[in-house]
């Protein structure tokens, strides 16, 4: 597979809505694996990250939570706006499922903040459909609103009217969840006509969406009707969650039971159980024991209704401790995880860092300067050297020359800072330092460095060194003059300049053809 290949098939999991997930899941890695093939690194965090998304959906949280901090990293390292986006939202849905309905809104409001140009029009959509979720769920429910007549919108203006089906369900959704049946109802009209006029089928999680809401006005025959469709769609279940047939069944015998048909909901319910059963669905079976309980009491059963309860009271208090356990583990992965990344950028900023200036190092040089001389034609180096050190360290002592040093790089640090932010100095061993000025014109670069000597000479050294001064030889190399633009070829050329300045008597600047000192260029 090439490139374009490869990003298209993710792109279709990533924009995806409904998804066989046991398929998603071995697609996911195997484009992965394509991708490390080709070398495509941001291919690869992608993958992941759709399998990531995978875990979450069979309920792997912790694997997934270990997971997402590497490609956290990876797309803040390397500033991909997109799929940060895409992470936050993958974050949001842990936090919700975590129960963590503050931390999940963050994320989502991230989510949606960092859309940028780049973004799909998917996720235009999902993501704000998302942070509408998230609004609801923590009960803003105005907020929420705006948010999803926003989403709505966005949705014409996108021409992806298919995705105002799933806009309308989590609005719908939402509003019944508040106690808002009139309002959940309304919008429930409005995505059957949507449906309509797009000529297409409703999936059954909307239709079981509906039926809920049905209920909940109290009109069962509709609801009956709406669950046996939902039923009938749900098919063999590949693009389904694990656990929503048996939903379905509890949708649909809580209808049956509104209706009076108490035989026809005991069947639903049996076939729930059955399902719950087969597939381990703790959950589900937690809330068809208490239906049960409402079927018997409905029957006028009220002892076996009671000893129900009783079943459905105990089911309910192991799920919650299982269900805090799991939350606990997966909140352990997250912690873990997070804490091993905080360590290894700490190693990592150490390892780049000088410890006697705390200057950055030769290392931080090699990983940085080969791309700044490749990408910047206006690059400017300068090595930076004390003069007659050794006669500090050896008139009066290696701590003093120890002190000279941090407060020469101090100076370095100061005046670059001031006069090229976007620079850095960095001390290469010894007494020698590199100063790194991108995006400098030459003049400007020879201003900003004699400034730098005269500085360092009329800095107030006395109380440190007595009679000896502190002076420094800086020989400087642009790229426009260098032979060949390689970090190599340039360090060399500024070092041939360093040995002129020192040559000509140290305490000055030395370009290439040009030589200053105190400010006035003469020519070689
Ligand atoms: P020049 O003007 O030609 O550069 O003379 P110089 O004396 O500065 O040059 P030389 O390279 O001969 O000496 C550098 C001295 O720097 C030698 C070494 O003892 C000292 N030095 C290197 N690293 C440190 C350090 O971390 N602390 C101290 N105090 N001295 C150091
Ligand atoms: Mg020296
Ligand atoms: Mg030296």
């Amino acid at each position: 597979m090439n490139r374009d290949e490869i990003s298209d098939a993710i792109l279709n999991i990533e924009d995806g809505v409904l998804w066989d997930v046991v398929e998603a899941r071995d697609v996911a890695a195997r484009l992965e694996q394509a991708a490390r093939a080709i070398g495509d690194e941001l291919l690869v965090e992608r993958a992941r990250l759709c399998g990531v998304t995978m875990l979450m959906r069979t309920g792997e949280l912790a694997a997934a939570s270990r997971q997402i901090w590497s490609i956290h990293r990876w797309a803040e390292d390397h500033r991909e706006p997109r799929l940060l986006s895409r992470l936050h939202l993958t974050w949001s849905n842990i936090h919700q499922f975590l129960g963590d309905s503050a931390q999940s809104l963050e994320h989502a409001l991230k989510s949606v903040q960092m859309l940028g140009d780049t973004a799909t029009p998917f996720m235009e959509i999902w993501h704000r459909l998302k942070l509408a979720d998230a609004l609801g769920a923590m009960g803003s429910l105005d907020a929420a609103r705006a948010r999803y007549r926003q989403t709505e919108d966005f949705c014409q203006r996108l021409d992806r009217p298919d995705l105002l089906l799933w806009v309308l369900n989590n609005f719908a959704w939402t509003e019944s969840a508040a106690g808002e049946a009139a309002r959940a109802q309304q919008i429930v009209r409005r995505l059957q006509q949507t449906a309509a006029d797009l000529g297409t089928d409703l999936p059954p999680t909307v239709l079981d969406t509906i039926g809920a809401i049905e209920i909940e006005n109290g009109r069962y025959a509709d609801a009956e009707r709406t669950l046996l469709t939902c039923i009938e769609r749900y098919d063999d279940g590949r693009l389904e969650d694990a656990d929503s047939l048996a939903e379905y069944l509890l949708t649909l015998a809580r209808a049956q039971r509104g209706l009076g048909s108490a035989d026809r909901a005991q069947a639903s319910l049996d076939k729930s159980r059955a399902v719950c059963q087969e597939r381990d669905l703790g959950h589900v079976l937690v809330r068809v024991h208490q239906e049960q309980a409402e079927l018997y009491a409905a029957r006028g059963d009220f002892e076996a209704a009671f000893a129900e309860y009783k079943v459905f009271h105990t089911a309910q208090n192991s799920l919650y401790t299982a269900d805090r356990e799991a939350q606990a583990r997966t909140r352990q992965a997250m912690f873990e995880t997070a804490e091993a990344r905080e360590e290894a950028e700490r190693f990592r900023e150490q390892a780049r860092r000088d410890p006697l200036t705390g200057l950055l190092n030769r290392r931080y040089v090699d990983e940085q300067l080969p791309g700044l001389i490749q990408r910047d034609p206006l690059l400017t180096l300068a090595i930076v050297d004390l003069d007659h050190f050794k006669q500090i360290n050896d008139r009066l002592s290696h701590d003093v020359g120890d002190q000279v040093l941090v407060q020469v790089s101090k100076v370095l640090e100061t005046e670059l800072a001031a006069a090229c932010p976007d620079g850095f100095v960095a001390r290469m061993g010894g007494e020698e330092f590199l100063v790194v000025m991108p995006a400098t014109e030459v003049t400007a670069a020879a201003r900003v460095l004699d400034e730098i000597r005269s500085t360092v000479a009329s800095h107030a050294w006395r109380p440190l060194t007595g009679d000896l001064p502190v002076t420094v030889s800086v020989g400087v190399t642009t790229r426009s003059q260098a032979s060949s633009p390689t970090q190599p070829s340039m360090l060399s050329a500024a070092d041939r300049n360093l040995y002129a300045a020192k040559h000509a008597g140290r305490d000055r600047v030395v370009f290439g053809l040009t030589r200053t000192r105190r400010g006035a260029a003469t020519a070689a």
